[in-house]
């Protein structure tokens, strides 16, 4: 035991029954006592710790025993003891589309859809955020749209009467160059007259960080990014010397090496998918502090649904040629220390929000990363790297009391995230089956 005091001992919870932790408050804040604690940030787990929170964030946490003046009516055990279970933080889902429903594979469907009004597209999205909040996502980087969604989404969340949801920050409308890839989430940079006028605009209107899209997509049927960047090294490092100048991250889209290079060479704060990045290029990531949101969903559910997207064998082998290779650049991103951060691409074809994300969590754990990096990955290493507006994703004093218990060990395989678990959020136990209705999402 790591301290000398006698060893205390809560009421012990039945193993099989629902978890019964009291609602904390700032008068009475929770004590629990838990087998292993994942902070988010550590590489091994904290065996038999203490946490004490209140209603809005952790008061303590560690191996000793918390100390006194934290525990209200001088209490001398836990409200709870958990030795069978896990604490992790509550999970950031760091690359989501709000404005668009992405369970839905049908592609009429989804054509129709984007036809909608922004109110409309913002009145779907909403029941999203409970769901999502249910499921243990603190927080989430909407990674943009042009009709507002995340940004209203994020207004809705530093309102007063803020509904149950997780902390949603967004970059607004994406910046891409007329005509080419992007027009259904971006705005052309061409409707300024330079690139500080365009970053000021995102600025303006409400942007948290700015979207930058240096390049187009896979081509799947020749197994290739086929396209030229779309962005010039230069205009990127205006973009990003623009957004830096007024306090703001950039996250940059950007598959095939070629504008990976523009991106890296540019300077942004994250590459998203980064599909066919060196491994030269990931090792200047790792040195310039640049994360990589490797988004490997979207890829994996065109192999999943690969009938129904009329893709034939030579395609679906394309397909298992780019997954196993982004697969072994993230065991070497693993190996050299680049900064890794989980995000699944929801709104994406087949790409579910929240259900998918842990999808996403296990595609990663598949391509070779061991599950305390993957869970890392979906909590402490976006807490520290996106400079979000509040703290969450990290098991440590200050930081808002959401995270997940489980007595199913999310490190032998993160796939036991999908098994019942409890769901504290703001220091109240939320309802949490485990099960997520997809529908919507
Ligand atoms: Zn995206």
């Amino acid at each position: 035991m790591p301290h000398a005091e006698p060893p205390v001992a809560g009421p012990a919870a039945k193993i099989d029954g629902p978890l019964r932790i009291p609602a904390a408050t700032r008068e009475h804040p929770v004590w629990l006592r838990v087998g292993a604690l994942l902070d988010g940030v550590s590489s091994s787990p904290r065996a038999d710790a203490h946490i004490v929170y209140d209603r809005r964030s952790i008061l303590f946490a560690g191996a000793d025993l918390p100390p006194r003046n934290l525990i209200a009516d001088g209490r001398s055990a836990p409200d709870l003891d958990l030795p069978g279970f896990t604490l992790l933080p509550g999970l950031i889902e760091a690359h989501a589309h709000f404005f668009l429903e992405g369970g839905e594979l049908d592609l009429e469907k989804r054509a129709a859809y984007l036809e909608q009004s922004p109110q409309q597209l913002l009145r779907l999205a909403i029941p999203r955020l409970e769901k999502l909040a249910r499921l243990g996502i603190a927080g989430v980087r909407d990674a943009g749209d042009k009709h507002g969604v995340g940004l209203a989404l994020s207004r809705l969340n530093a309102g007063a009467d803020r509904p149950l949801m997780p902390y949603v920050d967004s970059p607004g409308a994406a910046i891409h160059h007329r005509g080419r890839y992007g027009s259904f989430m971006a705005e052309p940079l061409e409707d300024f007259p330079s690139p500080a006028a365009c970053v000021a605009s995102r600025v303006q209107a409400g942007a948290h960080r700015i979207k930058l899209i240096p390049t187009g997509i896979i081509n799947f049927k020749k197994g290739a990014v086929t396209a030229s960047p779309q962005m010039t090294t230069d205009e990127m490092r205006a973009l990003v010397s623009a957004a830096r100048s007024l306090g703001r991250q950039t996250l940059a889209h950007a598959s095939g090496d070629e504008g990976i290079e523009r991106a890296i060479d540019g300077g942004v704060d994250s590459i998203e998918h980064g599909f066919f990045v060196r491994g030269d290029q990931l090792a200047r990531m790792r040195d310039r502090n640049i994360a990589w949101v490797p988004t490997f969903a979207p890829v994996q559910k065109q192999i999943d649904h690969a009938a129904r997207m009329g893709w034939d064998a030579e395609v679906v082998s394309h397909l298992r040629r780019i997954l196993d290779a982004h697969a072994a650049s993230l065991r070497t991103a693993h190996a050299i220390g680049v900064t890794i951060i989980a995000g699944s691409d929801a709104g994406s074809l087949g790409v579910a929000h929240g259900v998918d994300f842990l999808y996403e969590l296990e595609l990663m754990e598949r391509a070779g990363l061991p599950p305390l990096a993957v869970l890392n990955a979906a909590t402490g290493s976006g807490s520290q790297r996106l400079a979000f507006r509040e703290s969450f994703g990290r098991i440590e004093p200050g930081f808002q009391s959401r995270f997940l218990l489980t007595r199913h060990s999310p490190l032998e395989t993160v796939s036991n995230l999908r098994k019942p678990r409890s769901v504290v959020f703001d220091g109240a136990l939320l309802e949490s089956a485990g099960n997520l209705d997809p529908a919507g999402l």
